[in-house]
């Protein structure tokens, strides 16, 4: 049971993971005045299950994977409650074959090697970067560090020319893959912390084969309906009373005593200064200047027969050259490659990342999807391979409720700043006014977002709840 003093308004911008979640656990103590924002015309942000194809089946635009599924992982622990994992499927990068230009297929034995090489390098690349920042205070990004290691470990290879070219060509494939994971250009991101405090895929990753949807809808069941309003984008917060004052570009207010604001770092760099009234202590300002928000993009192409052969479920492009001098002519470099989607063997998943990703924005689905049907007749070996039938692209860097991807450390950061955006924002008798959250707050996936919006409503929780007599809630 509990207790609560008194009945606040507490007003959520944004109904993704870290909203809902916020939401749900303020609905779940009794709070009864909850309001949730949501700018778009559907609730989750960057998870975003869309029906595709013939048999409309469902594919993620947005988040894909539940990371670390383990006890600790609150999303995971849905996931499995609701029985949205059946059947059980765990992701293996390992198991692409990595195919040349002219159509043939790398060694196996090269591609393991070119793994072990890979990690090797980049444990090596996470140390001295920590290293030099706690050192020398010198902050390097991922790209040199990993061409410079790489090229060295390249040099040890005793084997003839053809197997170190094949090499090679593998490793600037995993780099195109790390580009993807890391989310972003290999020469804007750094880390902070030794690389295993980043794993955040201990136990694997767990496919959703309903759609992560149902992890929303269920978390959604117990909010009442009346606490969300769609398609309200809030344009002014006005904060410097004990009461705030919220603005939406429709021309609606709404009053509160809490506001949890959790838009995406690519939204509150570009609108902090409007959005804000007065502006953010500078300390917020400064920090967010340097947080950057990555660019990853996904290409869905639906074919009328499956592409890839039974026995094997992705590919890997290993282009002869990486170099991109004309973002126009080469952008598709970048695509890592293509995987069979779990739900449907006719269609495949392509990611992108980078400068590439954001270009390919500027492109038609039919002019993407026709681009990607000539790399796979290439990279296959088969000229028989015809157009899609269906594609459907990402756009996440000119969704203008998000305005990127995924959170990354840049090299603008001081490690752990981005820390300041969970402390709330006070009124000047020092109540709580502006709390934020979200995935930059936590790990940059589904439950980092989750957790950080739990983690604030539960500081909401405590300013407002009695304790009962025997001292549970
Ligand atoms: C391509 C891609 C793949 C990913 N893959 C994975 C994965 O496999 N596994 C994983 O765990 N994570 C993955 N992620 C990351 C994951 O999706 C995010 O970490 C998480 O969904 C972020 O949730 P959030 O609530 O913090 O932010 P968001 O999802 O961005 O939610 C914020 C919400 O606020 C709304 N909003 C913003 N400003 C306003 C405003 N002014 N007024 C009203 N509403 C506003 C937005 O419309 C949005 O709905 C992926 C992301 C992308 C883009």
């Amino acid at each position: 049971m509990s207790i609560l003093r008194k009945q606040p308004n507490v007003v959520i911008i944004g109904a993704g993971m870290a909203g809902i979640s916020a939401a749900r656990r303020l609905v779940d103590a009794g709070f009864r005045n909850v309001l949730i924002l949501e700018a778009a015309d559907r609730i989750g942000g960057r998870i975003h299950t869309v029906s595709f194809g013939d048999g409309n089946y469902p594919v993620e635009l947005g988040a894909n994977w539940i990371h670390a599924p383990n006890a600790q992982n609150s999303t995971f622990q849905i996931a499995e409650a609701i029985g949205a994992l059946q059947p059980y499927r765990i992701y293996n990068s390992m198991s692409s074959r990595f195919l040349r230009e002219d159509g043939v297929e790398i060694r196996r034995e090269i591609i393991k090697e070119a793994f072990h090489i890979f990690n090797r390098v980049q444990d090596k690349v996470y140390r001295t970067i920590i290293n030099e920042r706690t050192k020398h205070n010198r902050i390097i990004t991922l790209e040199p560090l990993l061409c410079e290691y790489l090229e060295k470990e390249l040099q040890n290879v005793k084997a003839d020319g053809s197997y170190i070219q094949d090499m090679q060509k593998a490793l600037k494939a995993m780099m195109n893959f790390r580009r993807c994971y890391e989310g972003d250009e290999l020469d804007r991101i750094t880390w902070e912390k030794p690389e295993e405090e980043y794993n955040i895929t201990e136990g694997g990753e767990v496919h959703i084969p309903g759609g992560y949807c149902q992890i929303l809808n269920h978390i959604m069941k117990l909010i009442p309906k009346k606490s969300l309003m769609l398609k309200k984008e809030v344009v002014e917060i006005l904060w410097n009373s004990e009461i705030t004052e919220i603005k939406t570009r429709d021309g609606s207010t709404f009053k509160a005593d809490h506001v949890i604001v959790t838009s995406s770092i690519g939204y509150l760099k570009k609108h902090h200064e409007t959005l804000f009234n007065p502006k953010l202590p500078q300390i917020n300002i400064d920090v967010l200047t340097s947080l950057e928000l990555g660019r990853v993009n996904k290409i869905f192409l639906e074919f009328d027969q499956p592409i890839l052969a039974p026995t094997y479920h992705s590919v890997a492009f290993t282009w002869d050259d990486t170099t991109i001098e004309n973002i126009q002519n080469d952008w598709y470099k970048r695509i890592f490659g293509f995987e069979q989607i779990f739900t449907k063997n006719n269609t495949l998943l392509g990611w992108i990342a980078g400068d590439a990703a954001e270009y390919m924005e500027t492109l038609s689905n039919d002019e993407i999807g026709k681009i990607c049907a000539e790399l796979l007749r290439k990279f296959l070996g088969n000229r028989n391979i015809p157009n899609p039938k269906a594609v459907l692209v990402s756009r996440w860097c000119s969704n203008p409720y998000v305005l990127g991807a995924y959170f990354h450390q840049t090299k603008r950061m001081i490690p752990g700043e981005q820390v300041i955006f969970s402390e709330p924002i006070t009124t000047p008798s020092g109540g709580p006014v502006i709390l934020f959250a979200g995935e930059a707050l936590s790990n940059c996936c589904t439950h980092g977002a989750r957790d950080s919006g739990i983690q604030q409503a539960e500081r909401l929780i405590d300013l407002y709840m009695k304790k009962n007599i025997d001292g549970t809630f």
